[in-house]
């Protein structure tokens, strides 16, 4: 494998890597063929105590920074896409608990049961009616005394069968406007999911995602502390888009990685002869490294950033939000052309799906890359924010 993100190896990221190649590259075509959860390397993950890398130490996590927990989704993902991206919708949810419900009892003990338990979490932003905008939601949470009730119509969730607990926006009471958001905290014995849509798609068919009915009632602590707009503009959106950007590389990597490897065997036939192919090869290089170098600059800007004192708040400013859409629009568009790239160099080995050298599976989860949050609707937001926005 091709080494990811920065090339140096954290003990965490070793054993992620561990788990790609032993287990996760092993069951990758048959989660995808069956559109299965990949058990296995879930409960590998957890064995080796990975899943609760981004829990602060304090409640016995590996407290991981972004640039680590971007090397270990891209590691994950050089195996199996869907099961890289998994871990990081997880690490999302993980980051938004810890740094917007850290400070209050019931969330406290919770990171520390993730830990313990290594519980796995899911999201719910989804919803039928509004689509892709997460900042808008239809259902709302209900009060009753000491218990809250909650019921949402999703249209995607990604292994919400599959997962511990799940962490789901609504509106802040039934009253509120679509934009005061909350997240609520739903744990698996507090909920029914009923399944509404399938998940019969072109890639990313291991992340099970179909629609679902959910219908909770829960202890009131579960209700996070603060808005949905702080959690999203200072935690979600940063994680998802550095962390995605780091799955996408993960697949474009794995891509590459065979047609660098069916390049040498060409080689090795008539030494002596630069064959044709690593010329494309060599140009695919240059947006591997381009993508390579933007997901590390913007995990490595974003740990600056929270080393600074007020970083938090530097995170809500115009010019993040602006870096942020440009990763995600960036590293979206480019993992495809990677691998497409490296189909070309391959040729018919590539297309083949029962091949060494096939990129079938990769193109196909690339391809997930520019819908998951949509790039148009990012776009015409960074298209508005220009409007008013002047880089100094
Ligand atoms: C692999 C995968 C896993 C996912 N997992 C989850 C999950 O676990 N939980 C969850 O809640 N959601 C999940 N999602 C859903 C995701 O978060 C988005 O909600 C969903 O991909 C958006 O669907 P959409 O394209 O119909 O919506 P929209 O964003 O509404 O887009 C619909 C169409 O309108 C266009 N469009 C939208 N806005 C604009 C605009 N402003 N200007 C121009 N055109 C526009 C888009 O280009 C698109 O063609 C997942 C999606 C994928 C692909």
């Amino acid at each position: 494998m091709i080494s990811p993100v920065y090339g140096r190896t954290s003990e965490l990221v070793a054993k992620t890597r561990a788990v790609a190649q032993e287990v996760a590259a092993k069951h990758a075509a048959d989660v995808d063929a069956k559109s299965r959860f990949p058990h296995e390397t879930f409960e590998a993950l957890r064995q080796a105590r990975v899943l609760s890398a981004a829990v602060p130490k304090e409640f016995g996590g590996h407290g991981a920074n972004m640039q680590e927990l971007t090397e270990q989704c891209a590691a994950l993902a050089q195996g199996c896409g869907a099961s890289g991206m998994i871990l990081a919708m997880h690490h999302i949810q993980v980051a938004c608990i810890a740094r917007h419900g850290a400070g209050d009892p019931y969330f406290a003990k919770y990171l520390t049961e993730c830990v313990e338990k290594q519980l796995l979490i899911a999201s719910i932003t989804s919803e039928v009616g509004v689509w892709g905008d997460t900042r808008s939601s239809i259902c709302a949470v209900e009060r009753d005394g000491a218990r809250y009730k909650l019921e949402k119509d999703a249209t995607t969730v990604s292994y919400g069968e599959h997962a511990d607990d799940l962490l789901v926006t609504c509106r802040r009471n039934a009253d509120a406007p679509q934009s005061d958001q909350i997240l609520v905290l739903v744990r698996k014995p507090d909920r029914t999911l009923t399944q509404t849509t399938t998940w019969d798609t072109l890639g990313m068919r291991g992340t099970c995602s179909p629609g679902f009915k959910m219908v909770a009632s829960g202890p009131i602590e579960q209700i996070l502390p603060g808005s949905f707009a702080d959690a999203s503009a200072q935690t979600m959106v940063s994680y998802s888009h550095i962390m995605w950007s780091g799955v996408w590389l993960g697949i474009a990597l794995d891509a590459i990685s065979k047609a660098s490897a069916y390049v040498r065997a060409e080689a090795r036939k008539k030494p002596g002869v630069v064959p044709t192919s690593a010329h494309r090869l060599a140009e695919a290089m240059v947006k591997v490294q381009e993508m390579r170098s933007n997901t590390a600059g913007q995990a490595s800007e974003f740990d600056a950033i929270m080393a600074m004192p007020g970083g938090m708040d530097e995170l809500l400013t115009m010019g993040w939000a602006l870096k942020m859409n440009n990763i995600k629009v960036g590293s979206s568009e480019m993992a495809p052309r990677i691998v497409h790239d490296a189909l070309q160099i391959v040729g018919i080995g590539g297309y083949k799906n029962d091949g060494k050298f096939s990129v079938g599976r990769n193109y196909r989860d690339s391809l997930s890359a520019a819908l998951m949050i949509s790039n148009e609707r990012i776009l015409a937001k960074t298209a508005s924010m220009l409007l008013v926005y002047k880089d100094e």
